[in-house]
């Protein structure tokens, strides 16, 4: 069932009054719409900000006008894009679609009451045109909230494996050196000749401890994980029985299997690891920063976080000048340096809870968390005057330097994040504009 589909199963005045009733009683239905919203606690949460209510009311009139006109201007593919777009922002934004489905059940009691009140024929018709059209419209919005929430949710899982992933890849080599010292000490006493001695098992030993609550958590969902477990467990097995048994024979027969089933163990994990780099690569390889992945899932994290404990949060967005002419002059290598340059003045001047990104090319932005703008100016200025003093040696023995522009923004409520993005990204277009090599700040998000 398309859009057009239905429009043509009403005739043309039929469009015609709808879409006049609508424009005649636009204001009061958006009033009805956001009380009622205001009432519902869950949905009140959404609309306590002034902007987002200013913001969701323009949008909401919008709404109701345009698809109403649809059916006379015949912009199917637009509407629906239109519709897309909207459900997007809601899924970004994480404003349920049950509580736009009230909303629009709110909206449609309320035409049905003014409708009873008026006399002309032909109303029950017209009202099953509003209903059919209201629907349709919410239904492609609700369609693309889903699609993109699932989306938001599995970017949000993967990055969870990712940060547990990379403290556990922190400790793999420290973790490799403790599975070889707990069988040594094994060995140790097993040929010191002691009979009846005590090794702990090798689950409680540091290592199985690391991999059954830490790294087990990380990988979890690969199939090497419970062979790696079941192994850990058998060699608890054998590790009690050398410690039962007297006969030397036996015991030696025992180790060689406690050995085998270790290099399984190591084995395993080293594939472990592999599979892993798909999830690891939120790295940038070239700088180590983070990079593009699960750029929406931290800020928008972040987001939430400022928003709720009424914390400030700016964001930084750099470019490097004339970047090409580096290229070009100095060859890739050297372009290359410089970048990792410019990951090292933004490790150099942000904390250990800040973000650094290099999100594209030359392109890098640096979300600073519990940041006013005032602290954030200075870390932005402090970052571009390191990088127009550094000097950059390539390997032939040239020497260059270069400059960055940069963006700066203070996160001002709005609960989309692409908002805070594009504003970030427009104040570093306009220091461009400005000359390049300086910082421009955009104080509005909801001026851009
Ligand atoms: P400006 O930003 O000041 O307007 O000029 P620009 O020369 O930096 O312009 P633009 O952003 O269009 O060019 C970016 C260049 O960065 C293009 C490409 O040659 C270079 N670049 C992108 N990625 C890499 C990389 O990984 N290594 C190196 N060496 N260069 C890169
Ligand atoms: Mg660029
Ligand atoms: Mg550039």
């Amino acid at each position: 069932m398309t859009w057009k589909n239905i429009c043509d199963q009403y005739t043309e005045a039929e469009h015609q009054t709808a879409l006049n009733f609508i424009e005649n009683h636009v204001e009061h239905l958006v009033t009805v719409f956001y009380e009622h919203m205001a009432k519902e606690p869950e949905s009140a949460e959404f609309f306590k900000d002034d902007i987002i209510q200013k913001r969701l009311i323009d949008t909401l009139r919008k709404w109701l006008l345009e698809t109403f006109h649809v059916a006379l201007n015949a912009e199917y593919d637009k509407s629906v894009k239109r519709q897309q777009k909207v459900g997007m922002v809601h899924a970004r934004v994480g404003i349920p679609s049950w509580l736009i489905m009230r909303g629009v059940r709110e909206i449609e009691r309320k035409i049905f009451e003014i409708l009873e009140k008026k006399t002309e024929q032909n109303n029950l018709h017209l009202c099953s045109y509003i209903v059919q059209i209201m629907g349709f419209s919410t239904e492609i919005m609700c369609r693309s909230y889903e699609a993109n929430t699932e989306k938001n949710q599995e970017n949000k899982h993967n990055y969870r494996l990712f940060s547990a992933m990379q403290d556990v890849a922190v400790h793999k080599d420290k973790q490799r050196g403790s599975l070889l010292d707990w069988e040594n000490e094994l060995m140790f006493k097993i040929f010191s000749g002691k009979l009846g001695f005590y090794h702990p098992l090798f689950s409680k030993s540091e290592f199985g401890l690391w991999f059954i609550h830490k790294a087990s958590y990380a990988f979890s969902g690969s199939d090497q994980v419970q062979l790696i477990i079941d192994r850990i467990y058998k060699v608890d097995a054998l590790t009690q029985q050398t410690m039962q048994i007297l006969e030397k024979d036996q015991v030696l027969v025992l180790i060689q299997s406690i050995r085998e089933l270790n290099r399984e163990i190591q084995h395993l994990v080293d594939q472990l690891f592999q599979v892993a780099e798909y999830i690891e690569s939120g790295n940038d390889s070239l700088t180590q920063l983070l990079n593009r992945r699960y750029l929406n899932t931290i800020v928008s994290r972040e987001i939430t976080f400022a928003r709720q404990n009424q914390t400030p949060l700016s964001l930084l967005a750099f470019d490097a000048d004339y970047f090409k002419t580096i290229n070009d002059k100095f060859g890739h290598a050297a372009g290359d340096l410089a970048l990792k340059f410019i990951a090292e003045a933004l490790q150099r001047y942000s904390q250990g809870s800040d973000y650094a990104f290099r999100i594209g090319g030359e392109e890098f932005l640096l979300l600073l968390v519990d940041t006013e703008l005032c602290r954030a100016m200075t870390i932005a200025e402090d970052i571009r005057n390191y990088i127009e003093h550094g000097l950059i040696r390539t390997t032939q023995g040239q020497q260059f330097s270069f400059t960055v522009s940069v963006g700066c923004v203070l996160y001002d409520g709005h609960p989309d994040y692409q908002r805070f993005l594009d504003a970030a990204d427009h104040a570093l277009y306009a220091a461009k504009n400005n000359g390049r090599n300086c910082i421009q700040v955009t104080k509005h998000l909801s001026s851009v």
